[in-house]
């Protein structure tokens, strides 16, 4: 049975001045619906573009798409028209931006903003949709909806206006929810709300969710799996109590030794040394060596596949089975 969305050995790369960018790497992952998965990695590790793909909102050129199929429920997205594309962009997939401020427009009151989904895609009058937009401001949580329509995006906090994004998103009941890093911008407490509210509405609705983060600590009560991705590639998908209980990556281990835990107060915490690599200038053998902790000679040249650990999990790591027992050191 197909899923209900397919990235299949994507590859997406960029011409710059300095050379050719390969940001996505033969990258697949599947969302069904009432599904869950969190895309984990650094900036550059070609998360975001993954998901531009998937939109459809990628600037093509400079960017191109080699090879790789985006199937949603059963039809490559790549293969369809302009037209076609922006009948499923936005309305049957939707997407979350990280910076709610500068995606919602100061002179229009929430309200319009909201209600013009309905407008311009539902052919709704001007009463009713304003209705729908109070109904979805109460079902993301926004208190006094009703009083609160006529106000302007300043008027509201960074996690409000988070939530006004969120209600346009959902507003068109779409299959597909794409969140890219949607709270980055918010403290933590908020961050937490935030994740909450689009696990609510996840279940509610069925929708299949991805959630984009460089925050292994944000998505450990939302995701059901997750897709730790580095220069380009995935290097280890997991359900996520399996990650989190055992990471099959040293990679995945280092973000989760970094994560501050309440059971291990005053210790020091893991940080991964060195910085991701240059994607103009990629290591030989496996992109991680030059920060991996136990690296050995062949890692310098030979490129690990994603080795499959079970039929739910894989790992990109030539030494897997010692990262797992613990057994490397
Ligand atoms: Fe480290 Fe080698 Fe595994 Fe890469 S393949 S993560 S360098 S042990
Ligand atoms: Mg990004």
């Amino acid at each position: 049975t197909e899923p209900l969305l397919a990235v299949d050995n994507l590859h997406v790369e960029f011409t710059t001045r300095q050379g050719l960018v390969r940001a996505v790497n033969g990258v697949s992952y599947t969302v069904n619906a009432g599904e869950s998965l969190a895309v984990l990695g650094e900036s550059g590790s070609g998360k975001s573009v993954t998901a531009q793909a998937i939109m459809g909102i990628l600037d093509m050129p400079p960017a191109r798409i080699p090879k790789g199929e985006v199937r949603f429920r059963g039809t490559d997205l790549l293969k369809l028209s302009d037209q076609a594309r922006s009948q499923i962009r936005g309305q049957r997939i939707a997407m979350i931006f990280q910076d709610a401020l500068s995606a919602l427009n100061p002179v229009f009151t929430v309200g319009w903003q909201i209600s013009e989904m309905f407008r311009v895609h539902r052919g709704m009058g001007k009463r009713d949709a304003m209705k729908k937009a109070v109904e979805l401001m109460d079902r993301v949580r926004i208190p006094a909806a009703k009083q609160r329509v006529n106000d302007y995006p300043h008027q509201f906090s960074g996690g409000m206006r988070q939530r006004i994004m969120i209600a346009m998103s959902i507003a068109l009941d779409p299959e597909v929810l794409i969140a890219d890093e949607p709270t980055t911008a918010l403290d933590v407490t908020v961050q937490a709300q935030i994740m909450e509210l689009l696990a609510e509405l996840q279940r509610e609705s069925n929708m299949g969710l991805i959630l984009i983060t460089h925050d292994l600590g944000v998505v450990a009560d939302v995701a059901d799996k997750i897709a730790v991705m580095y220069a380009g590639r995935i290097v280890e998908n997991a359900p996520v109590h399996d990650l989190y209980k055992n990471p099959g990556h040293p990679y995945s281990k280092g973000l989760l030794d970094s994560i501050p835990r309440v059971d291990q107060k005053g210790q020091d915490l893991y940080a991964i040394k060195g910085l991701p690599p240059n994607l103009l200038d990629m290591p030989p053998g496996c992109a991680f060596h030059p920060r991996c902790p136990y690296r050995r000679d062949n890692c310098v040249t030979d490129v690990p596949p994603l080795y499959e650990i079970s039929g739910t999990r894989g790992s990109a790591c030539h030494y897997y089975r010692e990262v797992l027992d613990g057994t490397v050191e």
